[in-house]
């Protein structure tokens, strides 16, 4: 079963929220450009982890206005959600944060310059808690970090390679000799062809 994701943000900050309409209004990227560079751009010609040509050194774009349409649609969860405040920006976090299309994973995009950033506090620790939901089954959160794939279980943390297209991630809880725990692993696109044609 497949429930979609509603993740709670309730973050472990003193600071206050405020009402969601008057914040979210007022959110804007500001200085951070850094889904300018953790993401491919096909359009600008760059790989993830390229910081894009035109991205300037003082925050913001060079060709704002004129910048393609996939940068215009992209919005991280930061700018969406009223309840992340500004410790979850993504230039002060040292990562970015969206939905996988399914809505099932919360993704963390990690800045390869600050590749232990997402290691930190708060964040760690609210990854944590939103990682419940493996035992649920009904959520999970991945860190796209450097050296690989995390799969963050209130456990431990499972690094996996980094799914390549037509691979599928699994993730959920099995039974071993240590009880329920959670379990984590990449199906190559060629034995999902393979299992099909059986
Ligand atoms: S990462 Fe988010 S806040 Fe930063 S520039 Fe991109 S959309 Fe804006
Ligand atoms: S064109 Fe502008 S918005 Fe798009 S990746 Fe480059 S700097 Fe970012």
């Amino acid at each position: 079963m497949n429930k979609r994701f509603r993740v709670k943000f309730t973050v472990m900050t003193e600071a206050p929220l405020h009402s969601p309409r008057s914040r979210a209004a007022l959110k804007v990227c500001g200085e951070c450009n850094l889904c300018c560079t953790v993401y491919d751009t096909p359009d600008m010609g760059k790989k993830a982890g390229q910081t894009c040509q035109h991205s300037k050194s003082d925050g913001g774009c060079g060709i704002w206005g004129l910048h393609p349409e996939s940068c215009q649609d992209f919005k991280c969860l930061w700018l969406k959600h009223d309840d992340l405040n500004g410790l979850w920006r993504p230039d002060t976090a040292g990562f970015v944060m969206r939905f996988e299309a399914e809505g099932n994973s919360l993704c963390v995009d990690v800045d390869p310059q600050r590749p232990n950033h997402w290691r930190r506090e708060p964040y760690y620790d609210q990854l944590k808690l939103w990682s419940e939901g493996i035992r649920r089954g009904d959520s999970r959160v991945l860190v796209y970090a450097v050296e690989g794939l995390y799969v963050v279980t209130p456990d431990e943390d499972l690094l996996l390679r980094k799914p390549r297209r037509g691979d599928r991630l699994e993730t959920g809880m099995e039974y071993t000799l240590f009880g329920l725990t959670p379990f984590a692993r990449i199906v190559p696109a060629a034995q999902i062809r393979q299992l099909k044609r059986a």
